[in-house]
């Protein structure tokens, strides 16, 4: 049962949380919150302006020598105490998303809110777990250590895929090492994260150590990246704006983390499992309707699988049933704007001038003609310098090129800019290695394609980025190793002054 609420109510003192406080933002400019399903307006907010930034970066700053102080141990009790508060409010968590994202009830209920509660539970543990390399005498006259540190005020950039766990990656190792936030989401999701930050506060967690901004890109995001107070940029996003960012934060010498675009091989060697291929790349490519970075995109196929690859994945494509999110049924949701599924059915067009589009390739007429939808779609025989091959479409669209020698499947499976993610489809583990250790990408899965997990490092090679989200290899971006070096001598004239004051 969904338990719907007005959320123009929820929310009604604004779409900025600083210090500890709903507020509204100072920009001028009002904002609406759509859902996508019906495109009716579900909220209107202000937007921050830049002054509202540097009040929430502030409020962070202030927070930040107290939390840092707390014990590993007190930083754990709070965020085991934040994991209860989300697992509490789940379904209030599952409705917003899906509200602001089109998402199916299910995917929000079993996927984004259970994976959120997890990854915090996983950072109150892992908070316990920071340490740095042993102590020793590496000079012989020396004794050194390494301190792990918090850095200061992170601030961070999310886009609208899935509003709460990116808020819940960004926040989570940050303020687990000991660091204090400001997040700003996408301006079109921004509920769900301002949620996440009110759930730390009723958990304990002190006022302004996460905060939220939701403003516009060009102006708030530019100036939370390049604000002299601000430590470290953390940005998920398009790897075009990546750029953007990674100029405003080398020029103001920021520590940098960037989740960029993907465009995620899924090869299919000839000795695999063709019933699991298929039904692998149908659930690899329409999750979160296809706008998920690490989503199947290209299923390159051995030839001897080509045909029954195409024509099983067609058939499975045409029995995935679009229709309102809030009905548990419902597989597969709207895309996230109008202007998203115009985009996605761009590529779509022009790539009938030279590809055959096999599944899909329109928006359903009907009851769900006023809603962001499209249709599953498989596109093949598309060449591999065409741009449904290369570009990141973000939509549920699979592209699907046959190849001859395992040698060429990997070469195909490394020919874009991008390296989020991958996958190897097949059942021998001379193959399986072979992939795994060829293929250029941030992770590689065997025989499956999208399972994330809180233990497990997820970022990207190449122009999908780089540094991780989740597991203990987040800490190495959300934390700063000093050498502590102390003289075990005790004496005046040390041996290597001898290159100052010679013999004397
Ligand atoms: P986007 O790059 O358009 O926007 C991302 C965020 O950046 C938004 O909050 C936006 O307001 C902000 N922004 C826009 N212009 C900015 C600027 N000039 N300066 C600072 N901030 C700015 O991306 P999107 O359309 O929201 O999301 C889709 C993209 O995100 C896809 O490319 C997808 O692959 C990527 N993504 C990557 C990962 C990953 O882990 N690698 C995860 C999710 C999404």
């Amino acid at each position: 049962m969904v338990n719907r609420f007005p959320v123009q109510d929820r929310f009604a003192d604004g779409a900025q949380y600083i210090g500890g406080r709903l507020r509204a933002g100072t920009s001028g400019r009002r904002h609406a919150v759509v859902d996508p399903a019906t495109g009716e307006k579900v909220y209107e907010y202000e937007l921050a302006s830049t002054a509202d930034v540097d009040a929430a970066v502030a409020a962070a700053r202030e927070a930040f020598p107290g939390w840092a102080a707390t014990t590993p141990g007190e930083r754990s009790d709070a965020m085991h105490r934040f994991a209860a508060v989300l697992a509490e409010q789940a379904d209030d968590f599952a409705y917003v998303e899906s509200l602001q994202c089109g998402k199916p009830i299910k995917l929000s209920t079993e996927f984004d809110v259970p994976g959120s509660v997890d990854n915090t539970a996983f950072f109150a543990g892992a908070a316990r777990h920071l340490e740095g390399k042993s102590a020793g005498e590496y000079s012989g006259d020396h004794t050194s250590y390494v301190r792990r540190e918090p850095i200061g005020v992170v601030g961070s950039i999310a886009p609208w895929n899935y509003p709460l766990q990116m808020a819940a990656w960004k926040v989570l190792p940050a303020i687990a090492a000991g660091n204090t936030i400001v997040l700003k989401p996408a301006e079109i999701t921004p509920l769900t994260s301002i949620m996440f930050a009110q759930a730390a506060k009723e958990a304990g967690i002190p006022d302004g150590v996460v905060n939220i901004v939701t403003g516009a890109g060009k102006d708030v995001g530019e100036h939370l990246v390049g604000h002299p107070d601000v430590v470290m940029t953390s940005f998920t996003g398009s790897t075009a704006v990546g750029k953007r960012v990674a100029e405003i934060a080398t020029s103001t010498v920021k520590r940098l983390h960037l989740e960029l675009g993907g465009k995620a091989p899924f090869v299919v060697f000839d000795d695999a499992d063709l019933e699991a291929a298929v039904h692998g790349a149908v659930a690899g490519s329409l999750i979160n309707t296809g706008q998920d970075c690490t989503a199947a995109t290209r299923a390159y196929v051995q030839r001897p699988l080509y045909d029954a690859f195409v024509a099983g994945v067609a058939e499975l494509m045409d029995g995935v049933r679009l229709g309102d999110p809030f009905d548990p049924s419902t597989d597969l949701g709207p895309l996230i704007s109008h202007a998203q599924r115009d985009r996605v059915a761009g590529f779509v067009e022009r790539a009938r001038a030279y590809a055959r589009v096999v599944a899909g390739g329109e928006a359903p007429g009907g009851d769900l003609a006023k809603g962001a939808y499209y249709r599953p779609t498989l596109v093949a025989d598309a060449p591999q310098d065409s741009e449904i091959v290369q570009a990141e479409i973000f939509g549920p669209v699979l592209v699907v090129l046959p190849f001859d020698t395992d040698e060429e499947g990997i070469a195909l499976a490394n020919d874009t800019p991008y390296g989020l993610a991958a996958s190897a489809w097949t059942r021998d583990v001379f193959r399986a290695n072979r992939a795994t250790r060829e293929i250029k990408a941030g992770c590689v899965w065997v025989n499956d394609h999208i399972p994330i997990i809180s233990e497990m490092p997820h970022g990207g090679y190449k122009a999908s980025g780089f540094g991780k989200d989740m597991s203990a290899y987040s800490f190495e971006e959300y934390t700063q190793v000093k050498h502590v070096m102390y003289d075990n001598t005790a004496v005046a004239r040390k041996d290597w002054h001898r290159t100052i004051f010679g013999d004397r």
